[in-house]
């Protein structure tokens, strides 16, 4: 995967316009590379599983990134500019619909939207229902974003369809070993310990799948949209939950900080249990630069913190 900060702006305006100008039929004989544009780190590295070196793969959001509250800069336009494709998450996990708008404002560009046919979640927040758009962390709605991605690569570049689905099989299978091993792990952790509490609500997915309660401060998003922001009564919830359940441990996010959490760990008096991947995958050379990795890693940092003895 491209990050946009390695790429200059000159090159990008140049391939940009090498492909504009050919069109995307003329991809194999121009010896370019089509560009898939995402906005999240998860949905880049999905597509990479499918496209191997045949595209390129280039991700808005860097590691870390909070995708709520992002907002897009000229150098984002640009960059859409020269996609053959874009990919979203959806479920306006990309906070005012922001990559939408990229794609439809630079060139109309076809767009994904990854969580297309997954059954979502519903999030009560303040008397409203919102659709809860964390549904990577639910294997099964991962291998439903490898297929919506594979049919539009496809459709780009039907002569190597062959080559996308015989990756896409392998990740498939990947993605239910994923989930076998994940099943296995949390069956360590005792089912009235299995509660996760987080900066916000991430996790719902894979609390669904794997049998956690889960409690947030925040809310399902970190911005300012609906259903977000934090309450005093929705913090005072958490602590006293902590409490109840005698919840050994309570976990900080890569891409929402820390404070708050902490500090509801020495309310509550407990400790925390460290660092998940939630909105964002982890840097380039990092346990969590990879989905398998990013859900490896946090499944052990979830098992280890809650399944001891206290
Ligand atoms: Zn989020």
């Amino acid at each position: 995967m491209t990050m946009r900060t390695t790429a200059t702006t000159a090159l990008r305006t140049c391939v940009g316009v090498a492909i504009l100008a050919l069109g995307v039929t003329a991809f194999a004989e121009s010896g370019a590379r089509p560009r898939i544009v995402c906005s999240t780190t998860q949905t880049a590295n999905l597509a990479l599983q499918i496209v191997g070196d045949d595209m390129e793969v280039v991700c808005i959001l860097g590691p870390g990134v909070n995708p709520h509250v992002y907002q897009p800069v000229p150098g984002d336009s640009r960059l859409v500019e020269t996609a053959a494709l874009c990919l979203q998450n959806g479920l306006h996990l990309e906070g005012k619909n922001w990559m939408q708008t990229l794609a439809r404002d630079n060139g109309n560009k076809p767009l994904v939207t990854c969580t297309d046919g997954v059954q979502p979640l519903d999030l009560e927040y303040e008397g409203q229902t919102v659709k809860d758009p964390h549904a990577w962390f639910d294997p099964r709605n991962a291998a439903i974003y490898l297929n919506n991605i594979l049919a539009a690569v496809i459709k780009i570049d039907p002569a190597g369809a062959a080559r996308y689905r015989s990756r896409t099989d392998l990740y498939l299978q990947q993605l239910r070993a994923l989930d076998a091993w994940i099943v296995k792990q949390v069956s360590l952790v005792p089912v009235e310990r299995r509660i996760l509490v987080t900066s916000h609500d991430a996790f719902n997915y894979f609390a669904a799948r794997y049998g956690f309660k889960v409690r947030s401060p925040v809310g399902w998003s970190t911005g300012s949209e609906i259903g977000g922001g934090m309450t005093p009564a929705r913090r005072r919830l958490v602590v006293q939950s902590v409490r109840d359940f005698k919840v050994p441990a309570i976990f900080v996010e890569t891409s929402v900080n820390p404070k708050m959490i902490r500090q509801i760990a020495e309310e509550a008096g407990v400790r925390v249990g460290g660092e998940l991947y939630s909105d964002a995958m982890g840097e380039a050379g990092s346990a969590g630069e990879t989905y398998l990795g990013m859900m490896r890693e946090n499944t052990l940092q979830v098992v280890t913190a809650l399944a001891g003895t206290r």
